[in-house]
């Protein structure tokens, strides 16, 4: 299946259409909201927007680009 980052800026309409996609990409989340979701196993928002339950093995899936971006940005503001 073809993989567009340019078709994912509506994440919160994406989750209705598919409800497995969201478990196919590593994303970036709070810490605090990761380990809430290891507990309560209810899905929380990435820092791309999207509404997903970690896996507890990320490193089976890619990282999510939008995910990867928002936080290398993140990172540079920070450090400057
Ligand atoms: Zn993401």
């Amino acid at each position: 299946m073809m993989e567009s980052t340019e078709a994912t800026q509506e994440v919160e309409s994406e989750i209705l259409l598919d409800e497995g996609d969201h478990d196919r990409f590593s994303h970036y989340a709070r810490k605090a909201d990761i380990v809430e979701s290891a507990v309560t196993g209810k899905p929380i928002v990435a820092l791309c927007g999207k509404v997903w339950v970690p896996d507890r093995n990320p490193d089976r899936f890619p990282l999510c680009p939008r995910c990867k971006d928002l936080y290398e940005q993140k990172k540079s503001r920070e450090n400057k």
